[in-house]
């Protein structure tokens, strides 16, 4: 398996690199966490170390997700609750708190791409909602056959939506994925941005209001998905 490491800590990695090579596994080591949106697409799986030099770990984990569905299993000396919370709820597949124990680490990689492979179908990258066509890959909307041109909030907001759609996705998911931390973001501007996203979109149904919950995107009746 092509494994892609981003490790800022020589020593760590380079320990790393040499079992994941015993077992059969290649593995590409990046230090800093922009490397990991270069290389991504060439690995099977992503260990993601959350203090890199460059940007935290859960920011780079936030910017894959919205590109990718690959595996992710965070390494970490943080073992506070918090950050495991918010490294799953970002999407990581498996959390594992620094020292790591090697045979663990192997046991986890392995459980990790078996349920990886169990999902089977190839993740949805565009999607369509009436006449409204939200590209997740090139981060495009097109209404009507027109592109319109949203800010990266309005996008990413729009993204997790319609990255589930026809599910509800609650207020405080919706937070934590688009600024990273339900409880420091400001509320209200979730709302603003929502209130511009649907004037931008001109489908103010397309947004369904879960009232005390959060939001959907699409109703089941007019979704077409399409695969990578
Ligand atoms: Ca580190």
């Amino acid at each position: 398996m092509q494994i892609l490491l981003a490790e800022d800590d020589d020593g760590v990695a380079a320990a790393l690199v040499e079992v994941l090579y015993d077992h059969g596994h290649v593995t590409r080591r990046v230090r800093y966490g922009r490397d990991v949106l270069t290389y991504h697409r060439s690995s099977d799986l992503l260990l993601l170390d959350l203090g890199l030099p460059d940007t935290d770990g859960l920011d780079v984990l936030r910017a894959l997700r919205a590109v990718s569905d690959m595996s992710v299993v965070v390494l970490t000396a943080r073992g506070d609750e918090r950050s495991v919370v918010r490294g799953l709820r970002l999407g990581a597949d498996d959390y594992l708190v620094k020292p790591v124990r090697l045979a663990e680490l192997l046991a986890r990689i392995d459980a990790v791409t078996r349920r990886s492979a169990a999902k089977g179908a190839p993740a949805v990258r565009t999607v369509r909602a009436g006449d409204v066509e939200v590209d997740l890959d090139a981060r495009r909307v097109r209404v009507g056959g027109t592109e319109v041109e949203l800010t990266t909030k309005e996008f990413d907001i729009l993204a997790v939506l319609a990255g589930r759609a026809g599910t509800a996705v609650s207020r405080e998911q919706l937070l934590d994925e688009v600024w990273g931390d339900a409880y420091q973001a400001v509320s209200r501007s979730l709302d603003v941005h929502l209130t511009q996203l649907r004037a931008k979109l001109r489908r103010p149904e397309l947004l369904t209001t879960i009232r005390g919950f959060g939001y959907r995107f699409g109703d089941l009746g007019d979704l077409r998905d399409s695969g990578a």
